[in-house]
């Protein structure tokens, strides 16, 4: 199986992901967390995509093409793959699909997550991480028990930079302008699955499968 996950940031294609990847048994690339790994290690690839990140500004197609390109061909991806934020512009998706298509291996689903912006800007605004760990709190739906303070390591929660409400804003901004059309592109190729991603967790992951078809 390969799936796009496509939709806003912060619309939960990374919590669906998760349920995927368990669901049949195959990787998650997602380009945000492969930048940010490079980041914590200090590579130059790193040192190339925070700059823009910071800003809510999409990394050069040339540097993402690239870093999906050797990904896909891993181990790993050979029963398929589910690709989170990414691609996110029509160059991107259209390099995806050259790449796949000399593969022989063709995109069997887009999952099209769909949250309106308001929705998005207060989702995001209360979201804070752990910079030791990775975890992740949210201030309406997921409470830290001693606030600002990781309930598994006890460091000072921070806020991403790039979950800023104004930096949120810019990206939604961009998401429109240049992610969007994304849909029209895949749904030519007949293979969008739009989900309502508005609800709890577990309610977008019961559309998600009934769309997928399984139970
Ligand atoms: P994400 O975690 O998917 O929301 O990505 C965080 C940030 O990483 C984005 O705001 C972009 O700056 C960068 N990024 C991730 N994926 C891509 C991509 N496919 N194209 C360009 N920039 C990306």
């Amino acid at each position: 199986m390969r799936l796009i996950l496509l939709g806003a940031p912060g619309a939960g294609k990374g919590t669906q992901a998760e349920m995927l990847i368990k669901l049949y048994d195959i990787p998650c690339i997602s380009t945000g967390n492969i930048f940010r790994e490079h980041i914590s290690n200090n590579t130059d690839l790193g040192k190339q995509a925070k700059a823009f990140m910071d800003e809510g500004k999409l990394v050069p197609d040339s540097l993402v093409i690239e870093l999906v390109k050797s990904r896909i061909t891993q181990d790993d991806c050979k029963n398929g793959m589910i690709f989170d934020g990414f691609p996110r512009t029509i160059p991107q998706a259209e390099a995806l699909d050259a790449t796949l298509a000399d593969l022989n291996i063709p995109i069997d689903y887009v999952v099209n997550v769909e949250v309106p912006d308001e929705l998005i800007v207060e989702r995001m605004a209360g979201r804070t991480v752990c910079p030791s760990c990775g975890a992740s709190y949210h201030k309406v739906s997921k409470k830290e028990k001693l606030a600002g303070t990781c309930d598994l390591c006890n460091s000072k929660l921070v806020q991403r930079d790039d979950d800023k409400e104004e930096t949120v804003k810019r990206r939604l901004e961009i998401y429109h302008a240049q992610t969007e059309p994304l849909i029209a592109h895949y749904k030519l190729q007949g293979k969008v699955l739009d989900i309502d991603g508005v609800g709890t967790v577990d309610e977008v992951r019961a559309r998600v499968k009934q769309a997928l078809g399984v139970n």
